[in-house]
């Protein structure tokens, strides 16, 4: 039998924004990477969860009771969500970024680290010291494995991981991971997987993959902000220093000594953010029920959007590789001839869009791309679908972009603290 799948829908759909040029317009988010919007279903488990949230572990009363039944079902929820090995720990974090430092503070002593330099700063930035090893991506997929495989071969004896992204939050496009996993296995070295941008859209699978540990943010997953996660091995974990110290994460604290906890709650001392994990729990809920439907939508609209894209005079679209490859919803552009910046404030101001514009954080990849396109900025517009994208988000962007380009760039617009402003 197989089962009808729909897209959950987000909350705030149709939201208004005023534009410059008078009146209002529904609000076109084409954000979706930077911090999806809200599902309804997380609003509506949120609202009810509101009146009774309270701190975990620490009450006999009912509410704490709910607080921790909720809050340790979490750990349940993202263990299926991400098909975790019943071994594996869930560390709860605040995202991704936190995720990832406190992986970075766990790893056992002359642990060699291997990154893409292309990487989002969250993964690139946390590993410290002299065995870090950070690669340049090449421009296929298969050299990119084997850039893997000579930069673990050329590693000290010791621990060794490998930490890489599973979806590009520049170019949208999907990087072998499995494959990396494989080379890393025979290398003896682990795998982190940053699942920030590829969570959001595909079944995750630490299982299939083969990597050692994955990290995520609620807020990329259409959940508020403030809740993330650390998923993975619970070795390294079980024998670090606290990432934090204080309550929580102690099990006995005398005079002389204190004794720590050795399960998730080791890395996650003080009262935690009950609210936020509880509705990231319910997002994945509803994403995991629904692959197939948002594969199908995201999909339809990339596909609109890529159409309109390469007939746009002056685009030039950033990749990473140089045959096309599987991919999300996010494409990031240049336009010959205006400024990232700009574009994006018209964008917002004249037609209601919003968009990213900038180096996402992704300082190395984003210059790289731009000078392979025959651009020399440090810049580029990124736009990212989701489940609030729309295919009249689309038709409005591409439209707003071909008036835009007509017209060329008119300098009535300022700079206000760095941005530009109507
Ligand atoms: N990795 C990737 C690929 C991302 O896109 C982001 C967010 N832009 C992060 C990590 C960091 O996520 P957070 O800001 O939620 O920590």
């Amino acid at each position: 039998r197989t089962t009808e799948t729909s897209v959950p829908p987000v909350a705030g759909a149709g939201l208004r924004v005023p534009l410059v040029t008078g009146g209002d317009v529904s609000y076109a988010n084409l954000d979706h990477a930077a911090s999806a919007p809200c599902l309804s279903a997380v609003r509506s488990a949120v609202d009810e969860f509101l009146p009774w949230y309270a701190s975990v572990h620490r009450g006999a009363g009912f509410a704490s009771q709910v607080s921790t039944r909720l809050y340790e079902r979490t750990r349940e929820v993202l263990r299926r969500f991400a098909d975790a090995r019943d071994t594996d720990t869930v560390v709860f974090t605040r995202n991704t970024t936190d995720a990832f430092n406190l992986l970075a503070k766990a790893l056992p002593r002359n642990t060699s680290v291997v990154v893409f330099d292309t990487e989002h700063h969250a993964a690139l930035l946390p590993w410290r010291g002299p065995n870090v090893r950070r690669v340049s991506l090449p421009r296929t997929r298969l050299a990119a494995v084997s850039v893997v495989d000579e930069a673990l071969a050329a590693c000290p004896q010791g621990p060794r991981l490998v930490v890489v992204a599973g979806a590009s939050n520049v170019t949208g496009e999907l990087l072998p991971v499995a494959e990396i996993s494989a080379v890393a296995r025979k290398h003896g070295a682990r795998v982190a997987l940053d699942a920030a941008q590829l969570a959001p859209h595909r079944r995750i699978s630490l299982r299939e993959l083969d990597v050692d540990y994955v990290a995520l943010s609620g807020h990329k997953l259409y959940a508020p902000f403030g809740a993330g996660a650390l998923i993975g091995r619970s070795d390294w974990l079980r024998a670090a220093v606290p990432y934090l110290a204080g309550g929580g994460a102690t099990k006995l604290v005398t005079e002389e000594a204190v004794v720590w906890n050795a399960g998730p709650e080791r890395h996650e001392a003080g009262s935690p953010n009950t609210v936020g994990v509880y509705a990231l729990s319910v997002a994945c809920e509803q994403l995991a029920a629904n692959w197939d439907a948002i594969g199908a939508h995201e999909a339809e609209l990339l596909e609109r959007l890529r159409t309109g894209l390469a007939v746009l005079p002056g685009c030039a679209e950033l990749r990473l590789f140089d045959a096309p490859v599987d991919r999300v919803g996010t494409v990031s552009f240049v336009v010959d001839g205006f400024d990232p910046g700009w574009v994006a404030a018209v964008l917002s101001a004249e037609y209601g869009i919003g968009v990213r514009d900038g180096a996402f954080c992704a300082h190395v990849a984003t210059r790289r791309l731009i000078r392979e396109t025959g651009g020399e900025g440090q810049q580029a517009l990124r736009v990212s679908l989701g489940l609030g994208s729309t295919a009249e988000h689309v038709d409005r962007l591409l439209l707003a972009l071909r008036q835009i380009v007509a017209r060329g760039a008119r300098w009535e617009y300022t700079k206000v603290d760095g941005r530009w402003a109507p």
